[in-house]
């Protein structure tokens, strides 16, 4: 039949039978919409934890709805530091007696300049090309979720029981030190008790389908150097101005920065098998009304540095370095290591 000689009758049936579909499917579409893993992963993102004032009642109530719509989860709060909730989810092993599995992720997120994004940092945009952009997504809020998504599957579609019961904890301030998180944590009573026998945490983004599972972690020090010198006025040339100490100290933490990334690069080893030292503010100048004096050199100068260690790195031997070179007290200089 061709649409020639359809009679009126057929073609008002079709178009019924069409529209009809297109509702459903439009339905169905809806449905989806509303709730599969990307977006319930994107309203866990739109939940803005970042620091400085993390939301952390809205993560964790949200983590909770989630454990609660999957069943057979058991959920408790924590709070070892006032207003830093901890949230701790268990799903009970057939063999409870065992050493458990901890599966862990952080609560918070580093902060976001909404002025320099495509799209604001908390709306969890998913572009057409399938992109979800959002302050936190890979670090660490696929992971928390990744984890619930696993149980709902194994739990729904293949009515699994794990052998060892397994609990996955969301600790809040890891972004600034993890003091008032996972450290009071995993001194707790409460932690104790959990028996556990082997621990997953964050590792690094895979932009593929493979996962590689590190076993150890670099240590982060936050390195600040300070020169002092003569201030003195911008037009005359003198020795240890503190700008120049600071420059010379720059300039050779600089060398070091690529030597380690030269061996990066030439794939002899991993970006995380190398000390990695990046900065990350300066400090210097007398401000004036409109930005800062231009015709003098100041007589304080100081530098921060995100610096990360391996564990085969020999901190004795950084800290040599860093007395020695990097802020050597012979040039004015003076070093603080903080959060290592
Ligand atoms: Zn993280």
């Amino acid at each position: 039949m061709n649409t020639a000689t359809l009679s009126a009758g057929t073609l008002a049936l079709l178009l019924l039978f069409f529209s009809l579909f297109f509702q459903t499917f439009q339905q169905t579409d809806k449905l989806q919409e509303e709730d599969n893993p990307i977006t319930r992963f994107q309203n866990y993102l739109r939940i803005n934890t970042a620091h400085p004032t993390p939301d952390y009642l809205s993560a964790i109530s949200y983590l909770k709805s989630q454990a609660q719509s999957i069943g057979n989860l058991q959920t408790q709060i924590f709070e070892f530091a006032p207003l830093k909730p901890l949230l701790l989810i268990t799903w009970k092993g057939s063999n409870p007696t065992l050493p458990s599995i901890l599966l862990n992720s952080h609560l918070d997120s580093v902060p976001a300049e909404p002025s320099k994004w495509i799209h604001s940092p908390f709306s969890a945009v998913r572009s057409s090309d399938g992109k979800i952009y959002a302050r936190g997504s890979q670090d660490d809020k696929c992971i928390g979720m990744q984890y619930l998504e696993a149980i709902r599957n194994l739990q729904l579609k293949q009515d699994f029981q794990p052998l060892r019961t397994i609990h996955i904890s969301y600790v809040p301030d890891e972004e600034i030190g993890g003091f008032d998180g996972a450290a009071k944590f995993a001194a707790s009573k409460e932690f104790r008790d959990l028996n556990v026998g082997f621990m997953l945490d964050e590792g690094q983004a895979s932009v593929n389908d493979e996962f590689r599972v590190f076993y150890a972690d670099r240590s982060p020090w936050h390195l600040i150097i300070k020169a002092v010198g003569m201030p003195g006025h911008g037009s005359k040339l003198f020795d240890n101005s503190a700008m120049e100490n600071l420059m010379k100290s720059v300039e050779v933490m600089s060398r070091f920065r690529e030597n380690q990334f030269d061996l990066v690069k030439a794939g002899l080893k991993a970006n995380s098998e190398v000390i990695s030292v990046n900065p990350v503010y300066m400090k210097a100048g007398t401000p004036s009304p409109t930005g800062f004096v231009m015709n003098m050199q100041p007589s304080e100068a100081e530098a921060g540095f995100d610096v990360r260690l391996p564990p085969t790195a020999d901190p004795d031997l950084l800290r040599r370095k860093i007395a020695d070179e990097w802020a050597p007290a012979t040039r004015n200089m003076m070093y603080q290591v903080r959060n290592q």
